[in-house]
């Protein structure tokens, strides 16, 4: 990101919170995908981790492991443009400094979405974490719009068990347990309750075939869209390695499992 100070994100932070811009995107690659299944998608674009914090901003991410901040997918494609950057940064610090004013516009940008994706024939659906792990904010947007389906990735494997205990999930909140360098046993015992699905990357190129399972669990291609409700409980969506060549270095310290790791079957 070019130098910007914090007056810079602040004041664009002020316009998302004043309706001058809005907070959610339906213009990302991957959600896009979801189009020629009959869903639209809409999503919200935080600044992952820690990114923010310099700025007033607060971790997004409380439970990213060291490599999955380096290998992030806010290091590919347009993710990585400053402006962008900036953008999720501003997105992030208005949501810290005014979180009941920040979630009625996302309330009102919803409920407008819902209206005009019907109106066109398509099914709306939400991703409140295209770039964070705010699983509160979704769980609690999830049982807002209790007739629209969410989804969404999350390392906050100790806090969705608990409310798996409590049964307080909503049934409209798909949810997927993202494996990392640090969690595999809470991974692991997560999985084996079948009520979610798993995501793993693997590094291996774009494109290329995907094993058909990983420690027993059956695997689908999750790079063909991100309708990932869609993905039966208990099995593993696979996404090839991306970004740029540093974060790919990254991820392949232990986040990206080797196509060649005794737990993927072909
Ligand atoms: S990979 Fe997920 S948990 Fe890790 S930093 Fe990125 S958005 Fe956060």
């Amino acid at each position: 990101m070019r130098k910007r100070n914090k007056k810079d994100i602040l004041a664009h932070a002020m316009r998302y919170l004043n309706g001058s811009l809005p907070i959610m995107t339906e213009n990302n690659h991957k959600i896009i995908l979801n189009e020629k299944l009959g869903f639209k998608t809409i999503g919200v674009n935080f600044a992952p981790a820690s990114r923010s914090v310099r700025f007033g901003g607060v971790n997004m991410c409380k439970d990213a492991s060291p490599l999955c901040i380096g290998g992030c997918l806010q290091h590919s494609g347009h993710n990585v443009y400053s402006k962008s950057d900036f953008a999720r940064i501003a997105r992030t610090v208005a949501f810290t400094m005014e979180p009941t004013t920040f979630v009625d516009r996302l309330r009102k940008e919803i409920d407008r979405f819902i209206k005009r994706t019907r109106k066109k024939g398509l099914e709306p659906s939400v991703r409140i974490n295209l770039l964070s792990d705010a699983t509160t904010l979704a769980w609690n947007m999830a049982r807002e719009f209790s007739n629209v389906q969410f989804v969404d990735y999350t390392k906050e494997i100790l806090g969705v068990e608990k409310l798996m205990d409590y049964g307080s999930v909503p049934s409209n909140l798909s949810w997927g347990i993202s494996l990392s360098e640090t969690n595999w046993k809470e991974w692991r015992r997560v999985m084996d309750r079948g009520m979610y699905w798993g995501a793993v990357v693997i590094d291996a190129k774009k494109g290329s075939a995907i094993p058909q399972s990983f420690d027993g669990l059956d695997c689908i291609d999750g790079d063909l869209s991100d309708a990932r409700w869609l993905t039966p409980p208990g099995s593993v969506a696979v996404l090839r390695i991306k970004g740029t060549k540093e974060a790919k270095r990254i991820a392949r310290k232990g986040f990206a499992i080797p196509k060649e790791d005794h737990r993927w079957t072909y």
